[in-house]
């Protein structure tokens, strides 16, 4: 998960127009989420493009550079996931299992707003494994189950505090840690990083773990074991600063999956490489370099 900047002033055409708000009228007067038109979320009912998007999955593609908001994977053709979910839920009872709280319908009022919305891709959304309607909170005690005169995820979030972490609120780098296996850990003291990642799926996933892996921990260390094999130290030196160079712009670049990843083996460089199999020497001279590149880019910043 990374940050995600979202105006929500600027609203798609189908969360707004004639059709939406007279739906969310009879779902308001009915009290529960029986009437929400998924078509209308979906955007599919006049708004479509030649692409075959509805307007809100559209935004979204645009705003999340067609990536998962959970897992930063790549998703071309994402869902359209209800951050509350909109049609009943579920969170973790004493005995630590899900389970469905009965006497809540959902947050059936906030099926089309926009603060609510985020693209997800089948495995974070899924049932079961995924996130399903799961959406527990730090304390029970403060569950909204009626329509509130504040509607948006920041404010609710204020009052509620739910455990799963916004891309939109929150900054996920202050909850999350990564190893050299691709595996990602929550940090918080709450718990709102391990229990994203429960309701996600996003470690025990091993389809997700390995592409992680690959692409950023696999990429960037077997680009640098295959430079220092160069012989020219002036060579070698120039490649391993060229490939740490690389890493800082990607972990910038908001077309690159899993940001956060990157943003975390570049901010923890030394520990990753300390726990390589390169001797010391070699470790040292890349270091040394690391230091270079990280030096000239705090200065920029
Ligand atoms: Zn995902």
């Amino acid at each position: 998960m990374v940050k995600v900047e979202k105006d929500l002033k600027v609203i798609p055409n189908s969360l707004q127009d004639a059709d939406c708000k007279h739906n969310l009228i009879i779902i308001l007067a009915a009290g529960n989420g029986e009437a929400i038109n998924d078509k209308i979320y979906k955007g599919i009912k006049n708004n479509t493009n030649s692409d075959g998007f509805g307007d809100v999955q559209q935004a979204l593609k645009d705003l999340y550079r067609n990536k998962c908001a959970y897992c930063e994977s790549p998703e071309f053709n994402p869902q359209i996931e209800h951050y509350r979910p909109k049609k009943g839920l579920m969170t973790k009872n004493s005995a630590l299992k899900w389970k469905k709280v009965e006497t809540h319908k959902g947050y059936y009022w906030l099926c089309y707003d926009w603060s609510n919305l985020v693209p997800s891709c089948a495995s974070c959304n899924g049932i079961g494994r995924g996130k399903d309607v799961k959406f527990p909170l730090l304390n029970e005690s403060k569950r909204i189950f009626k329509p509130t005169v504040d509607n948006n995820a920041i404010a609710l979030n204020e009052i509620e505090k739910p455990y799963l972490l916004h891309p939109e609120i929150d900054e996920p780098k202050n909850f999350f840690r990564f190893d050299d296996k691709g595996n990602i850990f929550g940090t918080d003291t709450a718990g709102r990083g391990e229990m994203t990642i429960e309701i996600c799926w996003l470690r025990a996933n091993e389809t997700l773990r390995f592409n992680r892996k690959d692409q950023v921990f696999d990429y960037y260390t077997d680009a640098l074991i295959a430079a220092l094999n160069l012989s020219d130290v002036v060579a070698k030196q120039g490649l391993i600063k060229k490939i740490i160079e690389k890493l800082y712009r990607d972990l910038h670049n908001p077309e690159k999956s899993f940001r956060l990843y990157r943003w975390y083996f570049y901010t923890h460089f030394k520990e990753f490489l300390a726990i390589s199999l390169l001797p010391q020497p070699e470790i040292d001279f890349i270091l040394g370099i690391y230091e270079e590149v990280y030096e000239e880019n705090s200065e920029a910043k």
